[in-house]
């Protein structure tokens, strides 16, 4: 089986099909990004990498970025995160409040709103130099110093983010967040900013296919078993309130942003990333996801 003749076909067959979905304008800078770019990047277990379209250009990988300040504080914390956060889909739209008050302020998962700005919390908690800490850690993972945080992207979503500063607020006023919200919500928004290219985002989470071990530096990022859990976790809650779609159609764990990314995991094979800006309603790229249900049954390469 030649995966860069699929790759192709899959990504020829996708561009041509009519996009259904729409930006993410509630964040005004991502309203500005020119809906047609469209690339893939698959890197495999022996680092060989190939990408089509705009899989160079840089854009705002949103909440994948979770993904990576879970995995930051895991490692700090261990097990005793799972105490902050729970481990369940969660059934309602990402920056839902509705579950927090009757369950007493814990989120249904890391993956959802409510659950970054806990994770946040536990990061702004255990470091001394949040943002900076956050970024040298991406940086190490990945073996790539040009990773940033927009500004732009930050200070534009922090002027209109009423809705996770009022989650933020209703976390704190039920005793799970420890820190000024001001503080938490700068963090978040800053973490979300992150930019990166397909090539990059997909070199980045190699880890996660490599049992918790970084391929390039070997250092142990995270345990065989905490390296399983984070996938459960993308598998089960990586994709909003279509995870289980996502699972049904395209059969990896995986996490999507607002800025049109998914990034997938073959455990012990392969990462995938695809960026295409407009999204379902759902939340999801919607070319990204006819691509990954084309790709993945076309090469029969799916955890299923
Ligand atoms: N920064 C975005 C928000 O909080 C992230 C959403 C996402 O990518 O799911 O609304």
């Amino acid at each position: 089986m030649n995966i860069k003749s699929i790759i192709e076909n899959c990504y020829n067959q996708v561009k041509e099909i009519e996009n259904e979905g729409h930006l993410a304008a509630y964040i005004p800078e991502l309203a500005n990004i020119d809906p047609e770019k469209f690339g893939v990047y698959i890197t495999t277990m022996d680092q060989n990498g190939f990408g089509m379209g705009d899989c160079s250009e840089k854009f705002s990988i949103q909440s994948i970025a979770k993904v990576l300040s879970l995995v930051m504080a895991y490692r700090i914390l261990g097990k005793k995160i799972w105490e902050r956060v729970d481990v369940e889909p969660s059934g309602n739209a990402f920056n839902s409040l509705l579950q927090l008050e009757v369950e007493n302020g814990i989120p249904r998962n890391p993956f959802i709103n409510a659950g970054a700005l806990v994770i946040s919390d536990i990061l702004l908690t255990e470091l001394d130099n949040p943002k900076a800490e956050f970024l040298d850690f991406v940086r190490r993972i990945s073996n790539n110093p040009n990773i940033k945080y927009s500004r732009k992207i930050a200070e534009s979503e922090k002027k209109v983010g009423y809705r996770n500063i009022a989650l933020c607020n209703f976390i704190k006023s039920l005793g799970n967040i420890n820190n000024e919200p001001d503080d938490v919500l700068d963090f978040y928004f800053n973490l979300c900013s992150l930019e990166m290219n397909c090539k990059e985002l997909s070199e980045l989470f190699l880890f996660l296919a490599n049992n918790g071990c970084c391929t390039y530096s070997k250092e142990e990022i995270l345990t065989e078993r905490q390296s399983k859990r984070i996938n459960a976790l993308m598998q089960t809650c990586g994709f909003y309130d279509e995870s289980g779609e996502f699972a049904f159609e395209v059969g990896l764990p995986g996490k999507s942003g607002v800025g049109g990314g998914i990034v997938a995991v073959h455990p012990d094979q392969y990462t995938i990333v695809v960026w295409s800006p407009k999204l379902n309603k759902n939340g999801n790229s919607f070319k990204g996801m006819k691509f990954l249900e084309a790709f993945t049954t076309k090469s029969k390469l799916s955890i299923f």
